[in-house]
């Protein structure tokens, strides 16, 4: 199966794309994540600000890594399609890249909470975990759980670029779910309590298919 992940900034799509990488053993393909790991400036900048980086880029990246051995028995992917001109790439370099099912899971979280939820932020780089200053704590302060790296605040973990990226969101990306919505793939699943209580919402769903 291959499970897509479109949200509002901040409703755990990492952290719900970690626990289903560990649990099930899919690639978790964070555009984020392809993206931080480009040494260009306008990239950085654009990282920084909250902005949409170029399409090309992004479907390059998408192709190489949804090529690789380990996705062809399905993946995660977090943070794509984002706005309508993605829905293309989506459909002709995602959906072919393997002979899987493909679901859309929209996490849902409310703007207040999402603001809260931003300037705790913590994520791990090597593994992709997430943790939070207020609502989950690391066992060790800054390092991480799982892999025992050192957790850091991303640069575009702030009030300011958060917002921008709500507006962005509501502007962009909910016409892609309505388009979405038009195709009868796409399940809603409330995020705005604990981790563990979203994962078993989209457990109750995954668990209905036979990939
Ligand atoms: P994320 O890690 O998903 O929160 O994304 C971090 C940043 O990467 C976004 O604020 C954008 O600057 C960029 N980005 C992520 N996904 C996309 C996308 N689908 N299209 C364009 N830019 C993206």
């Amino acid at each position: 199966m291959n499970i897509t992940f479109i949200s509002a900034p901040a409703a755990g799509k990492g952290l719900i794309s970690s626990m289903l990488n560990e649990k099930y053993g899919y690639p978790h393909v964070s555009i984020g994540d392809l993206l931080r790991g480009v040494d260009d400036n306008t990239v950085k900048k654009q990282l920084e600000n909250g902005e949409f980086v170029d399409n090309r880029l992004i479907a390059r990246l998408l192709k190489d890594r949804l090529s690789k051995s380990d996705c062809k028995d399905g993946f995660i992917l977090d943070g794509f399609p984002r706005n309508i001109s993605q829905i293309s790439i989506y459909e002709d370099i995602c959906e072919k890249a393997n002979d899987k099912k493909n679901i859309i899971i929209v996490l849902e979280i409310p703007r207040e909470v999402g603001e809260k939820r931003i300037t705790g932020r913590r994520v791990c780089l090597n593994c992709g975990y997430v943790f939070n200053e207020y609502y989950d704590k690391p066992l060790i302060d800054g390092i991480c759980d799982h892999c025992k790296h050192k957790l850091i605040q991303r640069s575009d973990d702030n009030i300011e670029t958060y917002e921008r990226r709500y507006d962005t969101y509501l502007k962009e990306t909910k016409p892609v779910i309505d388009y979405f919505e038009t195709k009868g793939k796409v399940y809603h699943v409330d995020s705005s309590e604990s981790g563990k209580k979203t994962f078993s919402e989209i457990e109750k769903i995954i668990g209905g298919y036979n990939d």
